[in-house]
């Protein structure tokens, strides 16, 4: 069977060219160096076409103006270029940019830039949708559509490239549409593409995978020689809690999550959604301070996304103080994150949900506030 891009079977009698995003560095050139060497070019050339894939990316092989024109052309006829279709750009007056992109069957997944002094922080999603349904995510509320490849995972930093050629990530988190341990063969391929310095070059360190914990992928991922980062997103520092919260936590129960973090090669940080009521009180502090505590783990707190989550809603910024001063008292390193891109839907899940017709938009008010509107 032919496959289209998106992994669904092509009709009958359509030509499916190649797409060299979808390998990484190793395998692209040496494809790249066998189909020239068919075509009677000397192999250096192989390097010269890669860097144009993700290094200095250009939207088709026409553009890559070192090559003869005849080259060019036998380029397009074998290989495809595809790129991501914008379908919504949003900008908060942070400098926050959320972008909706449309894939070749139609599927809308998200990414959200986040400028921060010398750094771009780009926020990239690994599958359209997500079978977990953690209670408070939007992107749970669509359910699971499918897997995204390497190309449409890491051509989400490419294509922000393509875009404006000042947009160069220095850091990327899995934190957008998704469970990324869910999709591991093609994220195993998209972090190599990331952090290849042949690709696009961001360091491991500054590359963090975020997971509700799914065990074999954590396994997977700490196999890796390089350096990447593991957030677990803890969300309830108890299994009665997890559970009302999170429904993966029957299958990959918190104790088991806690374990595979207290193994893990590198320091873990612990992500913490507070939600009004529900996590936020001083016995929670308590019980996740134990938790981050037996993993030597980094807590980062992330205030709620103001219209992210139906049936929830943020804690005052009290609250907030008081959670973080109580883990701090425990020896426990804390942040609060900030939030960003209030005055857009920059939660993850929201904009698609919104462009889908099935949430109202967040904006701010004259005051500053931020509702849904
Ligand atoms: S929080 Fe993450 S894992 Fe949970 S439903 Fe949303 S995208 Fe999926």
């Amino acid at each position: 069977m032919i496959a289209m891009p998106d992994g669904t079977a092509a009709p009958p009698g359509a030509v499916v060219k190649e797409n060299l995003l979808d390998l990484d560095p190793e395998t692209a050139l040496a494809r790249l160096r066998s189909w020239l060497a068919e075509h009677g070019e000397p192999s250096y050339r192989a390097a010269q076409i890669f860097r144009r894939l993700w290094e200095f990316p250009v939207d088709s092989f026409d553009a890559i103006t070192e090559l003869p024109k005849i080259l060019r052309e036998q380029l397009t006829s074998s290989f495809m270029l595809p790129r991501l279709e914008l379908a919504t750009r949003q900008t908060s007056t942070d400098g926050t940019q959320k972008f909706l992109f449309r894939l070749t069957d139609g599927q809308l997944i998200e990414t959200v830039s986040i400028p921060d002094g010398d750094r771009l922080t780009v926020c990239i999603s690994s599958q359209a949708g997500c079978a977990l349904q953690c209670a408070f995510c939007a992107t749970g509320a669509m359910g699971f559509q499918r897997n995204l490849t390497p190309s449409e995972i890491a051509g989400q930093v490419r294509e922000l490239r393509l875009l404006a050629s000042s947009s160069v990530a220095t850091n990327i988190v899995f934190m957008g549409m998704g469970e990324p341990l869910m999709n591991w063969s093609a994220v195993s391929v998209a972090l190599t593409l990331l952090n290849d310095a042949r690709a696009l070059g961001i360091g491991a360190r500054h590359i963090t995978i975020s997971t509700v914990g799914i065990l074999p992928g954590i396994v997977a991922l700490a196999a890796r020689p390089e350096q990447f980062r593991l957030a677990i997103s803890v969300h309830a520092p108890s299994e009665a809690l997890r559970h009302t919260l999170m429904p993966v936590n029957t299958k990959y129960p918190l104790a088991d999550v806690i374990d595979a973090a207290r193994v893990f090669d590198r320091r873990v940080t612990f992500e913490y959604v507070l939600l009004g009521g529900v996590n936020d009180q001083a016995e929670h502090a308590a019980q996740l301070a134990a938790l981050a505590r037996e993993c030597r783990a980094f807590v980062n707190l992330i205030p709620l996304h103001p219209g992210g989550s139906m049936g929830f809603s943020p804690s005052s910024p009290a609250v907030i103080a008081s959670f973080a001063r109580a883990l701090r008292a425990r020896n426990v390193e804390t942040a609060v994150r900030r939030s960003r891109g209030l005055d857009i839907a920059a939660a993850c899940g929201q904009l698609r949900t919104e462009r889908l017709g099935r949430r109202l938009p967040v904006v701010r008010d004259e005051d500053g506030h931020v509702h849904e509107a």
